[in-house]
């Protein structure tokens, strides 16, 4: 076809976008010069200050910090990361234009699939679920389950809410002629059976719960098991395998309800779960999302601080929610987010609370959460109380540590950082009753010696490191310490012994932080089996270890599993030692060698030296970590 058509083509899709509404559904825009102009936090680099501008007249945006700009296809380019063909087709789909032929897919799938085939065959596959669930006799467990946990037919219409009937091939049967199976493989609701024998379907026998992207369009799906499942080693809840449309550490649960209310009350919620987040809304707290089987990631911090100043992270009182909750404290610390905690009552999630406590109490509890650093104040000092100087001690260092990782660089928030920075540190040298200046003494200390460690590993030292090459977050160590060893054998024994908990370990554990290199291989062997989509059982896991030497750590672990009656519960008490571990070796070690240091009079030696390599490959890995996040 002639080349004019296709440019008459692209000016149609361009007169059915409107620009401000577009970046509008990803970015909270204010209106400026009565409407002339409408401002934002840009979505492309890490802004503070709102230096996004749309401009409806000219239908284009510009970022005065970053200088991306340009017209809406340049937008969605750069927002969705794909190429100019691929900018066209998403927005023709938004504006309801059918493709004409020359720029039909097929021809244009080098790589596989393209997003808007995914977000195509995905949004037919929730009409699928949803069809089933309102009318097929299949579904009448799963409607009965719904009703029974008080999801009303208006929350299942409003949430899209569907079922996947007990049969394997259901959606691959329904897919035919509609849908090539490379499509259904791509956007992970189908997948190849071992040796290739033939697909089977992602979800059997769950009701499912879509989710959805900033755009409102359905992505990927949480699948819940029903109850008196009998199926062994099904996890409770799992979401879809990321795809090329769906990424778990961008994305929460319940965005695009709760997004005017976020806005309205410049407040957002952030629940574990779909179940937790549709309930909450139900009771009419709708400024709620929820993860989506992942600890808040500082994406979703960024995406979220573009709609709201206040962010309330709800955690259970127990152990696994509080640490949970500390460990939120320091990654978002730094964040220009006024970042609250919520504790609810150990062993109940907000579903449980409403139930019991009302809405009104909830939305209290909301509007009074205390300030992130506040609650790990309190947490420090019931760990060690105030009553020695030794104990002040400990709690004002648990507090420094974490104010001293907030980078102090100028720029433009440096002003309002360093205020907040005073109201903390005004506030601790109130409590516990110490001299403002040793406190702040204190602090540059330990900044100091974070910078003094950052110097260290840009320099030579760092670069002639050439010990193992460590690609996740773990602290790199000289040896494992019996504990270590005992906690990293201990999350294997549960492993084994209850393979239904891989599901949910696979969610926020990587495979890459134990130390062990066997344990290692072995969970990554249990994670390979679980993508594969096979049923996970003692059994199974070793039919695929081929050392022999692994197989015998194998049935150790399960032998030793089963002589203590190692129990699933387990998990999450394991899982925070594990963390902690890494937080307080980092700690241990700058501590060594500052000593050293001090004692030999600035000096490094060898074992020194040695550790402070590890300890700036560590801060260098989380740093990457940070920035991918
Ligand atoms: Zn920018």
């Amino acid at each position: 076809m002639p080349r004019q058509s296709s440019e008459e083509f692209k000016e149609l899709v361009r007169s059915r976008t409107d620009i401000v509404s577009l970046i509008g559904e990803g970015v909270s825009l204010e209106s400026r010069r009565g409407g002339h102009e409408f401002v934002g936090l840009c979505p492309f680099h890490d802004d503070r200050n709102p230096s996004l501008r749309v401009y409806p007249e000219r239908q284009s945006f510009k970022c005065w910090s970053c200088n991306t700009g340009g017209d809406c296809f340049e937008f969605v380019m750069q927002s969705e990361r794909v190429e100019f063909r691929e900018a066209i087709e998403l927005l023709a789909t938004r504006a309801n234009i059918e493709m004409p032929r020359t720029h039909q897919r097929g021809s244009q799938s080098q790589d596989g699939t393209s997003k808007s085939q995914l977000f195509e065959v995905v949004a037919w596959a929730e009409q699928q679920f949803h069809e089933c669930l309102l009318n097929s006799p299949q579904a009448a467990t799963a409607r009965d389950y719904l009703n029974s946990r008080g999801f009303t037919a208006d929350v299942i219409a409003a949430y899209r809410l569907g079922y996947h009937p007990n049969d394997w091939e259901w959606l691959i049967q329904r897919a035919r002629g509609k849908f090539g199976l490379d499509v259904l493989t791509a956007a992970k609701l189908a997948a190849q059976r071992d040796g290739g024998r033939g697909y089977y379907d992602y979800f059997v026998d769950r009701v499912m719960f879509p989710i959805r992207d900033m755009q409102r369009r359905p992505v990927a799906f949480g699948g819940r098991i029903l109850p008196g499942e009998t199926r062994e080693n099904a996890p409770k809840y799992f979401n879809s395998l990321e795809s090329i449309i769906f990424t778990k550490s961008r994305l929460l649960y319940g965005f695009d309800h709760a997004r005017d209310a976020i806005r309205k009350t410049d407040t957002v919620v952030v629940v574990e779960g779909y179940t937790d987040c549709i309930t909450t809304h139900q009771h009419g707290q709708m400024n709620v999302v929820g993860t989506l089987g992942t600890a808040l990631t500082e994406t979703h911090v960024t995406n979220l601080k573009r709609f709201a100043r206040k962010v309330v992270l709800v955690y259970d009182g127990d152990d696994a929610g509080q640490n949970a909750a500390e460990r939120a404290l320091t990654k978002f610390l730094a964040q220009e987010v006024d970042l609250r905690i919520m504790t609810l009552p150990a062993g109940m999630d907000p579903a449980d609370f409403l139930a019991t406590h009302g809405a009104a109490a909830f939305a209290k509890d909301i509007e009074q959460a205390p300030e992130a650093w506040q609650h790990k104040f309190r947490r420090a000092v019931a760990r060690y109380g105030v009553d020695s100087i030794d104990a002040k001690d400990r709690v004002l260092d648990e507090m420094l540590e974490v104010l001293a990782t907030v980078p102090h660089t100028g720029g433009a928030d440096a002003g309002k950082w360093r205020n907040r920075e005073d109201l903390i540190l005004g506030s601790l040298v109130q409590r516990l009753g110490l001299k403002e200046h040793a406190v702040r003494q204190r602090l540059s200390d330990i900044r100091r010696r974070a910078a003094d460690r950052q110097r260290n590993h840009d320099g030579p030292e760092a670069m002639q490191h050439d010990g193992p090459a460590y690609d996740s977050v773990s602290l790199p160590r000289k040896s494992l310490s019996r504990r270590d060893v005992y906690l990293e054998q201990e999350l294997l024994q549960i492993v084994l012994a209850h393979p239904a908990v891989v599901g949910r370990l696979r969610e926020d554990f990587a495979c890459e932080e134990l130390q062990d290199p066997q344990l290692r291989k072995l969970l990554a062997c249990c994670y390979g089996l679980m993508d594969a989509g096979e049923e996970l059982t003692f059994l199974r896991v070793m039919a695929e270890l081929e050392d022999s030497a692994l197989k015998g750590i194998a049935v150790s672990l399960d032998e030793e599993a089963r002589r203590k009656g190692i129990g699933a519960d387990l998990l999450e008490q394991t899982l925070a030692c594990l963390r902690e571990r890494h937080t307080t070796d980092a700690v241990e070690m700058s501590g060594q060698i500052r000593e050293q240091v001090q004692q030999s009079g600035g000096g490094l030696n060898d074992e020194t030296a040695a550790m402070l390599r590890r300890l700036s490959e560590y801060n260098k890995k989380r740093a990457v970590k940070n920035k991918l996040a």
